[in-house]
């Protein structure tokens, strides 16, 4: 059987990949493994290799040096396996327990081969699926509060920040995030996706200067602020859950930026899942909002108290002023995210396949007032609290 030749880059097959974990010594070389792609297949692929005797298993994924958008090819750096492989090893020293543990990772070949959780499920489906997941806030409120305050200016030497923002460049991968996410939907782009039904309520947003002119703000903070380590793709789809655990996958994203754009995508991803629920069933969404907010203050402000490096920090007001501009950007972060996941290039399951079709395009509408709603009110906004009554009036 052919073993892939680390000195080059080439894309594996089920064959090539289950003998890369044998060569890795993760596996006993008599053992017949099973392999199976399980990845998506747009941007990176994902092997799950296990051996059927002992159930073990482990996931190597591989990134594809090109990126299957708008129908064609778009060139995408190789160097975001690196990216996503430092970046889960920074995560699990920052928040242990939160992210997959690395067992290898090869830059030339591109892959991080890691811990396999093939026994949680992917969080968007346990919230379409309406299960109950208790830990799900407390545990993406300490990830974010960690990993954010701990690869900040607060934390590290001035030197030691430089350092990291250097390595932790991701041009490629940002510049989906400024078309995607900032710029495309706010605009008549060709990017955008959307049904028909939608082209009246798009076009009022692409007149209204007041909400451009505030995600041109935003814009700036993304491209210009290398606050702390942003995980940069925190929607449920990148984190799997159960009743006790919770992990965070999928860091190929990680750049310094600001720190609310985390916290942002990850509540607009609750938000646009409650938009598809009936309203008795929407409390335990703005429940686990709360609750990941209000734990990311409590170990922030822990954190902030225990280890902070800057002089400043002592100064009266100074964490709580922080902690408020956090919030503000949160809250301008969500709104660009709940609009871009309705009407720009990649959606989320929980609008689409909303039954029945009419039912569909009304929370697609609604999820358009509330997404600016969220960016035009972000100063008034002063708690997770009130998120409830502006998700009312949007509806
Ligand atoms: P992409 O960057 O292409 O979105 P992801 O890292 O999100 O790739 O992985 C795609 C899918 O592969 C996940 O939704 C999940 O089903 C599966 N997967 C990824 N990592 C793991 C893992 N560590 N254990 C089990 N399944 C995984
Ligand atoms: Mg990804
Ligand atoms: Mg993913
Ligand atoms: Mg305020």
């Amino acid at each position: 059987m052919a073993i892939a030749n680390t000195s080059l880059y080439e894309p594996l097959i089920e064959s090539t990949a289950s003998a890369l974990a044998v060569r890795l010594g993760l596996f006993e070389d008599n053992l017949v493994l099973n392999c199976e792609e399980i990845g998506d297949g747009n941007l990176n692929l994902v092997f799950h290799i296990t051996d059927p005797k002992s159930g073990k298993g482990v996931i190597l994924k591989q990134a594809l040096p090109y990126a299957k958008v708008i129908g064609e090819s778009w060139p995408l750096t190789l160097d975001r396996a690196r990216i996503e492989s430092s970046a889960l090893v920074k995560q699990a020293e920052l928040a242990p327990g939160l992210v997959p543990e690395v067992y290898y990772t090869d830059q030339t070949l591109a892959i991080t081969v890691m811990e396999d959780l093939s026994h949680l499920q992917i969080a968007r489906k346990a919230l379409m699926d309406r299960k109950k997941l208790p830990l799900l806030a407390e545990h993406i409120g300490t990830f974010l509060a960690r990993t954010l305050f701990y690869t900040s200016d607060f934390a590290l030497k001035p030197h030691v920040k430089k350092r990291l923002v250097k390595q932790f460049t991701n041009p490629d991968l940002c510049k989906i995030t400024e078309d995607f996410v900032f710029t495309d939907p706010f605009f008549d782009f060709e990017s955008n996706d959307f049904e028909p039904e939608l082209r009246e309520a798009a076009e009022k947003l692409w007149e209204d200067t007041h909400v451009k002119l505030e995600v041109a703000k935003l814009k700036r903070k993304f491209l210009t602020e290398a606050e702390a380590l942003l995980h940069g793709d925190l929607h449920t789809g990148s984190i799997f859950v159960s009743e006790t655990e919770t992990k965070v996958i999928d860091p190929e994203f990680a750049f310094f930026g600001p720190i609310g754009f985390d916290p942002g995508q990850f509540i607009a991803n609750l938000l646009l899942n409650a938009l598809s629920r009936e309203e008795q069933d929407q409390d335990f969404i703005f429940e686990a909002i709360e609750k990941a907010w209000n734990t990311f203050e409590v170990e922030f402000s822990a954190a902030w108290k225990k280890d902070s490096l800057e002089r400043f920090s002592e100064v009266e007001g100074y964490l709580e002023h922080t902690l408020e501009q956090i919030f503000e950007d949160t809250i301008g972060f969500a709104g660009c995210e709940v609009i871009r996941r309705t009407i720009g290039l990649a959606h989320v399951a929980d609008l689409d396949t909303i039954e029945p079709y009419s039912r569909r395009i009304e929370s697609k509408i609604q999820a358009l007032e509330l997404g600016k709603k969220l960016i035009k009110n972000r100063l008034n906004i002063n708690e997770p609290g009130q998120l409830k009554r502006f998700f009312r009036h949007a509806i």
